[in-house]
């Protein structure tokens, strides 16, 4: 038996520091705290680190604070298109879905994928029916709806009409994301979210991509990112982290360093990663402003954090 260790993310898409209000961050750090807690109750009670990221992933999906289903952001058409996606590390199991609305956790609509289907990845009509021949809860649009994102779609698109576009990374993006080991020291990777604002219809990212901005291995690690979804694809970043560790030999903090500050930074990909290896060492590297974040291992205090501070 070993120890549990859990870190979680709300997006590098943060508030810049200078607009961020007190009442503000205060709001964030809570709903961090409360994710946090529903997937450490689950490792506290001995459950499965699979079972301690879709917890967790569902509440962050539930907080409309953050980009992932309630409080997703808007396509240039105003829809709201969700992609998630989950991964085993004791088996590479893998469940997705891009583009979808409808189901309450689109999490739980990836893991029923993984479950359910020989499949690892659906869009369109048949993800939904798997979901709900899964009896997952499906909301109106109007459970999806904030008016903070609806704000920020009009805003993006008037500064697009101007020939500008937006370089407020809480005006474009967002995400939410955990990975776990658990005590038998298996690991686990969950990562959901709304896209980026003022994308095309049908554009997918990172998030339900395996080896982009999702990926779990127990031989190396598991990965959730969050940024600019395009970088991440094209970098493979979680898949490269992994390699790194397998191949170069490097350490989860040096791999996962070099993937975040080198690969993605030099290359227009602001952003960040959550990963654990399989000793439940954590690291929670962003090359951004700041990264919603929270993390805690058996035994120490749970800690949430924004910026760098
Ligand atoms: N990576 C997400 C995407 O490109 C957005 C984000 O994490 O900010 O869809």
């Amino acid at each position: 038996m070993t120890t549990y260790s859990l870190a979680i993310h709300g997006g590098a898409g943060t508030i810049l520091k200078s607009k961020m209000t007190d009442a503000q961050e205060a709001e964030y750090h809570a709903g961090l705290a409360r994710a946090l807690e529903a997937g450490e109750a689950v490792l506290r009670q001995g459950g499965t680190a699979m079972d301690a990221v879709t917890a967790a992933v569902c509440q962050l999906e539930d907080e409309p604070l953050f980009n992932a289903g309630r409080g997703a952001v808007f396509t240039t058409e105003g829809q709201q298109e969700m992609d998630a996606c989950i991964m085993d590390g004791r088996d590479r199991a893998t469940g997705a879905v891009a583009g979808i609305f409808g189901p309450k956790n689109p999490i739980r609509a990836a893991r029923a994928v993984m479950e359910t289907t020989s499949h690892v990845c659906l869009i369109g009509p048949n993800a939904l029916e798997i979901a709900r021949a899964a009896g997952l809860d499906f909301c109106d649009p109007d459970y999806f709806f904030t008016q903070s994102r609806w704000d920020a779609l009009q805003q993006t698109l008037e500064m697009r009409a101007r020939g500008e576009e937006s370089d407020d990374p809480a005006r474009r993006h967002g995400t939410v994301g955990a990975v776990a080991r658990d005590r038998d020291g298996n690991l686990a990777a969950a990562t959901s979210t709304g896209g980026m604002t003022a994308k095309l219809p049908g554009r997918v990212g990172d998030t339900p991509m395996p080896g982009a901005g999702t990926f779990a291995d127990n031989a190396t690690c598991a990965v959730s990112g969050t940024g600019h979804g395009e970088v991440f694809i094209k970098y493979t970043a979680g898949a490269e982290i992994a390699a790194r560790m397998r191949h170069a030999g490097q350490s989860l903090a040096e791999a996962a360093d070099h993937v975040v500050m080198r690969d993605l930074g030099a290359h227009d990909g602001s952003g960040g990663v959550i990963a654990v290896d399989g000793d439940g060492t954590l690291v929670l590297p962003f090359n951004c402003e700041g990264m919603y974040r929270a993390h805690v291992r058996e035994g120490s205090d749970p800690v949430t954090a924004i910026y760098r501070d």
